[in-house]
């Protein structure tokens, strides 16, 4: 076969296999500068040979992200994606190739605004309501996520004011702020999942969640930037954008009106500095043709307008010197090894330490002590190691050997084929899983155990007090007294709060326990479905894959759970202690809050988030989760929501703090015959 058509033939097939990665699988298996040149590359391909243009090929098409689990939906109008570059100089070229085909009435202005790295979505709006929400897909047929965008609360149901088209498509991105990211992967770790690759990898592996109520938690947020309607919206793309907002949508503060190709470069490389210090991710700049009627001359291509292009900055980059490398055990066992530096300075901070990801990334990049490698900053806070300097690799240099024992308790380490990290298995007898499993244990969302911090549980552990969770319930006031750090008043505090800890439902010790896999979700579910611990040690696999959630990986990891005579006796000693182990049905307690609608916001003296709203529910309350009209108080902690306290105060909604919540459901309690048991349930740590 011709050499070129071979060439053509395996790029294609390389480039499909990437974009089922990173679209469908959520999970990139290179670099994106990389895709790019292979795109590059093979577009030049087929530029110099149009006898091998094929209609399928990745360079004509949008990359899909459809998946079966989700409706699917006909876009009314193509969604497509957008030329782009990475070269200043092509973006001269566009604008003088758009100046050169608008007519001189036309004389072109341009809209600059930041690319958003999150992923493309269509909300549909009928008479002013929302109607659905449809992923991008292959660009002419998406994936309905209308449950899961409903829980996006920056995304209006209803719009406001008027003037609005009867039916329209409003365009834009879903993104995960910095500080979401961060906190989903840690959670992620914490439960020995792998984390995401970057922000966008986490926003659209979020919005493909079979459960909204996951969706709910994980913090997305949205900008919208586009309208698509049979009936004119504004003339300019400008106008479109102040339309939106005035209707209720999120869109960018980022966008300037730019009348020369210097204004454009001056966009560009203000925000290529700037956008550090934003609280999302951002991968370029689009620069798009302001006049609607000029963006309809110009047309698109089967991929992409071509009225708009997107400059994509480059990630920044340091070399340094790699000295050595850390590796971490996690609560789980995973292993993470971490390189240290020749100290850098790199997007405004020095770095001295990098991710390394795990093995096969070290072993793909051949990275080496000794080498000067190349650091980048993406989405993640800890930079990553993305190159090595071949040209300056020391010449005794000696390939990098990953450790094949615990380096903390020394036993063989473990890796599954279908896991990219290795793993210590001395679960029970390994230092700083013990300690993290003790402290996942006391952690607010699990057991909430006050006044126990890391430090102090790693105090305990070295000093021979605390060697399992069962432990924390042997501890007495006088074990803690002697201990640095720790007063009468503070031991004191740790024991009263480990005692409420025998009040936490089930379902949040099914949690605590730390059983891989099993997040604070799936706890729920599994606790729902086979409500105790004796049931659940019993159930086989066939029971455990009945319920929601659960698919073979956690199904496996609940079965080697309890297939650990160590933890069957943990959960004994646990039992003995008084922790509860099976789910009670709570009965409501009172019609204190009966038809009034509540809005938490904040933190708490004495209860968790969670605990106050199964405490509105049980006293026949209803959760809301923004202030609305129909609010009837806004329950107000520390650090509470500026937005929220500003539309209650407007709103007339009243404003109550936990005392006062408190003495709502304790008044009604009063002479009815639960009065004792609401008082009792205040001082207990709920659900
Ligand atoms: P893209 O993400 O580069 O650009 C198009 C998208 O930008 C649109 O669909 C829209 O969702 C988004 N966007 C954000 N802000 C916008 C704004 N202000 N105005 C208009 N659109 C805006 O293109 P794509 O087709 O989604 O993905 C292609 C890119 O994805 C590649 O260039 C590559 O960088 C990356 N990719 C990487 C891999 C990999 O293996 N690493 C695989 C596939 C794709």
């Amino acid at each position: 076969m011709n050499e070129v058509k071979q060439k053509i033939d395996h790029l294609r097939r390389v480039i499909d296999r990437l974009n089922y990665n990173y679209y469908v699988l959520n999970a990139p298996s290179a670099e994106d500068r990389e895709y790019d040149r292979l795109m590059a590359e093979l577009t030049a391909l087929e530029t110099a040979h149009p006898e091998f243009a094929d209609p399928n090929s990745p360079t004509r098409r949008v990359g899909s992200d459809l998946t079966k689990e989700f409706e699917q939906v006909r876009h009314r109008y193509p969604m497509l994606s957008l030329g782009n570059t990475y070269s200043e100089e092509e973006v001269w070229e566009f604008v003088a190739r758009i100046e050169k085909e608008a007519e001189a009435s036309q004389a072109a202005g341009y809209c600059c605004e930041l690319k958003f790295d999150g992923t493309a979505i269509s909300l549909t709006y009928e008479n002013g309501r929302f109607v659905r929400a449809v992923t991008r897909g292959d660009g002419t047929v998406g994936d309905d996520v209308s449950a899961n965008v409903r829980t996006i609360r920056s995304i209006p149901m209803t719009l406001q004011d008027e003037g609005w088209p009867a039916y329209m498509e409003v365009r834009g991105e879903i993104y995960m702020p910095h500080e979401s990211f961060e906190r989903l992967n840690a959670e992620r770790a914490d439960i020995g999942e792998e984390p995401f690759a970057n922000p966008r990898n986490a926003a659209a592996g979020t919005l493909k969640q079979q459960n909204s109520a996951v969706v709910a938690q994980r913090g997305l947020d949205a900008v919208l930037y586009a309208v698509q309607s049979d009936e004119p919206v504004a003339a300019s793309h400008y106008e479109t954008l102040q339309r939106l907002k005035i209707w209720g949508f999120k869109t960018s503060s980022a966008v300037r009106l730019c009348r020369s190709v210097g204004e454009i470069m001056d966009y560009i490389h203000y925000w290529d500095t700037a956008r550090h210090e934003l609280p999302y991710e951002t991968d370029g700049a689009v620069i798009k043709v302001d006049s609607i009627k000029l963006q309809r001359d110009l047309g698109a291509t089967a991929k992409a307008p071509r009225w708009a292009v997107a400059y994509k900055f480059k990630a920044e980059q340091a070399a340094t010197r790699l000295v050595s490398v850390d590796f971490q055990v996690g609560r789980t066992g995973a292993i993470t090894p971490v390189a240290n530096l020749e100290p850098v300075r790199l997007a405004g901070t020095t770095v001295k330490r990098a991710s390394l990801h795990n093995a096969e990334q070290i072993e793909l990049l051949d990275i080496r002590i000794g080498d000067t490698v190349l650091v980048e900053k993406g989405g993640e806070i800890i930079p990553k190691i993305v190159g090595v300097d071949l040209d300056r690799r020391p010449a005794d240099s000696v390939p990098f050997r990953y450790v094949t024992h615990c380096p903390e308790c020394g036993t063989g380490l473990v890796k599954e084929a279908d896991e990219a990290k290795h793993y210590c298995p001395n679960a029970t007898g390994c230092p700083p899983q013990i300690v993290g499993r003790i402290v996942h244990y006391i952690s607010r969302k699990a057991m909430n155990i006050e006044g126990l911090g890391d430090e102090t549980v790693q105090l305990l552990y070295n000093n021979g007090l605390l060697g399992d969770i069962a432990n924390l319930y042997d501890l007495e006031v006088e074990h803690l007294v002697p201990l640095e750090r720790l007063g009468q008043k503070s031991a004191e505090n740790i024991i009263g709060s480990i005692a409420r800890s025998l009040e936490v439902p089930y379902a949040r010790v099914l949690f605590a326990i730390g059983i891989r896999y099993v997040g604070e979700t799936t706890a729920k579910k599994l606790a729902a479905a086979i409500p105790s611990v004796d049931a659940l040690m019993a159930a086989p696999r066939e029971k455990l894959l009945e319920v929601e959630e659960v698919g073979e990986k956690i199904a496996d990891s609940i079965l080697a759970y309890f297939a650990d005579p160590r933890n069957v006796a943990i959960i004994e000693r646990l039992r003995r202690a008084g922790v509860q182990l099976e789910a009670v049905q709570r009965a409501k307690l009172s019609d204190a809050l009966a038809g009034k609608k509540i809005v938490i916001s904040g933190t708490f003296e004495h209860h968790s988030r969670p605990e106050l709203k199964e405490l509105i529910e049980l006293h026949s309350g209803t959760n809301q989760s923004s202030v609305s009209k129909t609010t009837d108080y806004l329950l107000a902690g520390a650090g509470i929501g500026p937005k929220k306290l500003e539309t209650a105060t407007k709103l007339g909604v009243r404003i109550i703090s936990e005392a006062d919540f408190m003495h709502l459901i304790d008044d009604a309690g009063e002479g009815t015959e639960n009065a004792g048991k609401v008082l009792e349930i205040k001082q207990q740590t709920l659900f």
